[in-house]
């Protein structure tokens, strides 16, 4: 496995200031509150929850059942990975964010767009440059049917390739800087699993209003998909949020067939590894 490292032409950004988000948590259906800090160069994405910094880190990885979780010496934050993904498609490297109250990132309306919202008119850039992962072979994970690949390329473009059953036999979105195409997609789960991921103890926020419930070839919204293909966008808009847990901008394509949370993490977690090991240590480290 060939990589190469260097600062890309793109710059390092963070907030012009401080933005603050509220609202039920989805699996743990408690009020949670964030405030996202700007700040400097190199610093990275971190949350904080109680005086404990956890970084946005595949090594800091605690679970990925139906959302990313993230931990490090008893703290832990859940569903990060909406919130993520929006700061991965507008560059954004380095910020704070922490919990004023719960643990679990709000789930807002399901999608990435009231955080898009808030703070795409916010971006401050830094002249320092930001810190790239050049593919130059390809690198495959892969997991029954479903596998993510990602092949060398100019530039950081993402794919989704899935199904939804009983709605889309086949579906494929594209991520290539066009993030308003990306973000408005909610997160969905069938009907039929509604009663497991309560007795798991998830789901506990999810509502109608923060996720689009999918039956028997129907969708149980009264208004219905925002897109035709709005659940496979939305698992592209996990995929963005799961790969910058890297810790650095990959160049390259992306192309995940039936990935989730666990897939995109074991993408992430062997790609940084791979590279750790044909690659000096100091040469990957873009995060605190
Ligand atoms: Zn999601």
């Amino acid at each position: 496995m060939k990589f190469a490292y260097k600062k890309s032409g793109m710059n390092q950004k963070t907030l012009l200031e401080a933005v603050t988000f509220e609202g039920v948590g989805v699996h743990s259906g408690e009020l949670a509150k964030v405030v996202l800090h700007p700040e400097k160069e190199n610093t990275g994405i971190r949350f904080m929850l109680k005086g404990v910094y956890i970084p946005a880190n595949y090594r800091y990885v605690l679970g990925t059942d139906h959302a990313t979780v993230l931990g490090k010496d008893g703290a832990r934050v859940s569903t990060v990975e909406h919130l993520l993904g929006v700061l991965y498609m507008l560059g954004i490297d380095n910020l704070t964010v922490e919990f004023l109250r719960g643990n679990e990132v709000p789930i807002m309306d399901g999608s990435g767009y009231y955080f898009y919202k808030a703070l795409k008119d916010k971006v401050l850039e830094f002249k320092e440059k930001t810190k790239i992962l050049r593919l130059k072979d390809a690198f495959e994970v892969k997991n029954c049917k479903a596998y993510i690949r990602a092949e060398p390329s100019e530039g950081f473009c993402a794919f989704y390739r899935g199904y939804v059953r009983g709605i889309i036999d086949e579906g494929v979105a594209r991520y290539c800087g066009n993030a308003k195409e990306v973000v408005f997609a909610r997160t969905f789960c069938y009907e039929e699993d509604v009663e497991l991921l309560l007795q798991k103890g998830l789901a506990k926020g999810g509502s109608l209003k923060n996720a689009v419930v999918i039956g028997k070839g129907i969708v149980y919204n009264p208004e219905g998909l925002r897109s035709k293909d709005e659940p496979i966008r939305h698992k592209l808009l996990d995929l963005l949020g799961d790969l910058s847990l890297l810790g650095f901008r990959l160049k390259g394509r992306v192309f995940s067939h039936m990935g989730g949370h666990s897939l995109n993490y074991q993408f992430v977690k062997a790609l940084a590894e791979s590279s750790l090991s044909t690659s000096s240590k100091s040469s990957l480290v873009s995060t605190p």
